[in-house]
């Protein structure tokens, strides 16, 4: 290379070297290179730089020369940890080296370059250096920043741990900035999520902030939607106290910048705080807005993931953790409890008659209501570790470090505070609640076990008569159990034809002709032995089994009146009891129908037996069922009359046929003065609206002429004869009531 040797001189002209055309044109080529370019003699001194030099930098050959490179291009005392000693071994060496840094232009500007050292010969075999230097800046932040950043999200990190990387990034690549960065939380403050050079006990206290209301460039430039620089932390008036923590950290300036989610709606706030009072330069303006970017994606896939988890861990009604989040939140607390070696109580709140709220006042005055209870649940319950709703009407709270006492104090406030009125609408409601309560680990050690438990108890509290509450006991455990393996029994019985039907029948007093006989359900199970209607019939009714039971009960009766028939039997008719839930299945009169057709039976020959509550139920379904049957020609009976304390309003309205006087007026006939007025009533009844009333449970001759007098025609009871199978019935019939035995058998006198 022809380049001529001079010595430092700040007063020489700054001419390019010239010697002959070669070194001419070299220089030349050397000077219009758009890399900045300098040639460093042996004593590490600038001889010149190039053009693309002087852009990069803004020095001026005269001005770089004579300079060393590391006093000229790190020679701004921004970060007093920096170490330009590799500059100068890299100067020093005899091989060609490379390497990246931080470099300051003439105005203080950070550039992040990459820095070729070739080592040279010149003219005069003196030995020279060439440098060439590029401006790597915008691939750092974009490769370093972004990948790294990225990486971390593909990786699902943690919010924090992101944030964290991006912070301590920014901060490598421009080492006098502090960053940090705020979210927006759902209490709509800016809570802290990177802070890596904020000692712990200042990143407290910067922690959430409101937006609206608070001194500093975060809350403003939240607040404002736009960056905000405080290029003079001691006197801007806008840091009110927050200066006083920013201050003893050497902190001088600071800007913040709002990070914007697509839709343009606030995330949070990335802020560089400067330990010199400055404004950004254009490497932090470059960094702010890659890592604005990258800020706004991260944050709103973190929002996204916070929305998708509430839907899927908590109920959107009430905002309460669901049955997903409660084992979750349950395994803790119980391992926390084992651990301890402490009690814990699960309480299972059940509201109710919340159906008849949905069912009268509409579903969204039964959203309000569960709302109403959630709060309620919330003030009574501050310490609880879980209030969680499982469904519909039903909550589970759990409480730590809760003996019997404790637990049995909150079920009585609880129902207290629950059953204060409330206003929905124009309708005020006291919302009632029966309560279970399970103990660890006395009544089970796992969360399923617990709420089995609590459940169970809690249905045991409806039973005793609602707005109670009720500790689990393994008695209940015990029916529970008998339960369930009565109901599977009871359905292998359906199955297979284990269940059968016994006839009762209902004898006419005055002509002693049989009016009719009873279909009654009778089970013997195989290995439980005879089982009550009385035991089964209900469960069935829980279950859903019921339905199953009565079509049975229908196709069986109607069958067996025609086989009798057949036989030359006259039995005029066959009554069946259903059940209140048959009536809900508007498709019964249709079956009723195809049933008496199939065993060429008229509508006539069968009874209907429901009981009050059928009639008082009052939904449309039943009331369509009732007129539709009665439509077909089928007879309905009332049984249990008098029973249901009703207004008889409805025996107007409905196609009733028969009323069945309960047993229990029948046995207290002849003690009770008061229950003969009242049998006498409703005999009245049944005359003057036309019905056949039939005395059941008549087991005593005084007891049928008693009812005998008062104008009774029809009784059924064991005085006459208890329900019977089929083929008894039929002996029962011809011995009992043959023509020739009529009035000369003394059961009949
Ligand atoms: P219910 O319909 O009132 O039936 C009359 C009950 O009184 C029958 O009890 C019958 O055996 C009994 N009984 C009859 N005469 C006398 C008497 O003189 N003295 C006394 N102490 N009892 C008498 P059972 O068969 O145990 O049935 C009990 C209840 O179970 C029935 O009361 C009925 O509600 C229900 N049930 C029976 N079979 C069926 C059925 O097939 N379907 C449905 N849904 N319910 C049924
Ligand atoms: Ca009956
Ligand atoms: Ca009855």
């Amino acid at each position: 290379m022809a380049l001529q040797h001079r010595a430092p001189d700040h007063s020489a002209p700054s001419d390019p070297p010239q010697n002959g055309t070669t070194a001419q044109l070299l220089a030349l080529g050397f000077d219009k290179a758009p890399t900045a370019a300098v040639i460093i003699d042996a004593g590490h001194l600038i001889l010149h730089v190039n053009a693309g030099f002087s852009h990069l930098f803004g020095w001026h050959p005269e001005e770089a020369r004579g300079h060393t490179l590391d006093g000229l291009l790190s020679g701004f005392p921004r970060d007093p940890q920096r170490n330009d000693n590799d500059i100068r071994d890299m100067l020093a060496s005899s091989q060609p080296t490379q390497a990246e840094k931080l470099l300051y232009d003439r105005h203080g500007q950070t550039l992040w370059c990459k820095l070729s050292i070739t080592p040279a010969t010149g003219d005069n075999g003196e030995r020279i250096v060439i440098g060439a230097i590029t401006d790597i800046t915008h691939g750092k932040i974009h490769e370093v920043l972004r990948s790294r950043v990225l990486q971390a999200m593909v990786e699902e990190k943690d919010i924090h741990e992101t944030m964290k990387l991006l912070c301590l990034e920014i901060q490598r690549i421009a080492p006098s900035i502090s960053a940090t960065v705020m979210h927006v939380d759902d209490k709509e403050q800016l809570c802290l999520l990177a802070s890596p050079d904020f000692p712990q006990e200042c990143a407290r206290e910067l922690d959430a902030i409101s937006i609206d209301s608070s001194p500093g460039s975060c809350a403003t430039a939240a607040s404002l939607g736009k960056p905000v620089l405080i290029a003079d932390i001691e006197h801007d008036p806008c840091m009110g106290n927050i200066r006083d923590r920013l201050l003893p950290l050497g902190y001088k300036a600071c800007w913040s910048s709002p990070i914007k989610a697509r839709d343009s709606h606030l995330l949070g706030v990335l802020t560089f705080y400067y330990r010199q009072c400055q404004g950004p330069s254009k490497l932090h303006e470059q960094l702010a807005a890659v890592s604005l970017d990258l800020c706004a994606l991260a944050l709103e896939r973190e929002e996204h993931c916070t929305h998708i988890h509430r839907l899927a861990y908590y109920d959107d009604l009430t905002g309460l953790p669901n049955r997903s989040m409660l084992r979750t939140q349950a395994e803790h607390a119980l391992a926390q409890a084992n651990r301890n070696g402490e009690q814990l109580a699960v309480l299972f709140v059940d509201l109710d008659r919340f159906k008849h709220v949905n069912d009268s006042l509409g579903h969204p005055a039964g959203d309000t209501l569960l709302r109403i209870v959630t709060r309620r649940l919330h003030e009574t319950v501050r310490g609880a570790d879980i209030i969680s709703r499982l469904s519909g009407d039903e909550f589970v709270i759990m409480i730590s470090k809760c003996n019997r006492e404790r637990a049995t104090e909150l079920a009585k406030r609880l129902l207290t505070v629950l059953a204060a009125p409330c206003q929905i609408d124009e309708h005020t409601l006291s919302p009632a609640a029966s309560i279970g309560i399970s103990m660890f680990p006395d009544n089970g050690r796992d969360t399923e076990t617990l709420l089995n438990h609590a459940d169970m108890a809690m249905y045991q509290a409806k039973n005793q008569g609602r707005a109670r509450f009720s500790f689990f006991s393994s008695e209940m455990n015990r029916i529970a159990r008998d339960r369930i393996v009565l109901e599977a029994a009871l359905r292998d019985a359906l199955d297979n034809q284990q269940l059968e039907l016994h006839y009762q029948p209902q004898i006419n007093i005055e002509n002693l002709q049989l009016h009719g006989v009873e279909a009654l359900v009778r089970w013997h199970h195989p290995y439980f032995g005879k089982i009550e209607p009385l035991r089964f019939i209900p469960l069935a009714e829980e279950s859903g089994l019921i339905s199953r039971l009565s079509l049975w009960a229908l196709r069986q009766a109607c069958h067996q009146l025609a086989q009798w028939r057949r036989n030359g039997l006259n039995v005029p008719a066959v009554s069946v009891n259903l059940s209140p839930n048959d009536f809900h299945n508007l498709d019964l009169p249709r079956q009723l129908d195809a049933i008496l057709r199939a065993n060429a039976l008229a509508p006539s020959d069968l009874v209907v037996e429901i009981t009050e509550s059928v009639v008082m139920d009052g939904t449309p379904s039943t009331l369509q069922t009732i007129n539709d049957i009665h439509a077909l020609g089928v007879r309905l009976a009332i049984d249990d009359f008098g029973t249901g304390y009703s207004n008889l309003g409805y025996l107007r309205r409905l196609p009733v046929s028969e009323l069945k006087l309960d047993q229990s007026f029948v046995q207290e006939l002849e003690s009770d003065h008061a229950t003969r007025a009242l049998t006498n009533a409703v005999m009245h009844i049944g005359d003057s609206m036309e019905l056949t009333v039939i005395a059941e449970g008549v087991e005593q001759p005084t007891q049928r002429n008693l009812l005998k007098a008062q104008g009774y025609q029809i009784v059924q009871g064991f005085l006459y004869s208890p329900a019977l199978p089929a083929a008894q019935l039929e002996n029962w019939i011809v011995e009992n009531l043959s023509f020739t035995q009529w009035g000369e058998n003394s059961l009949f006198r």
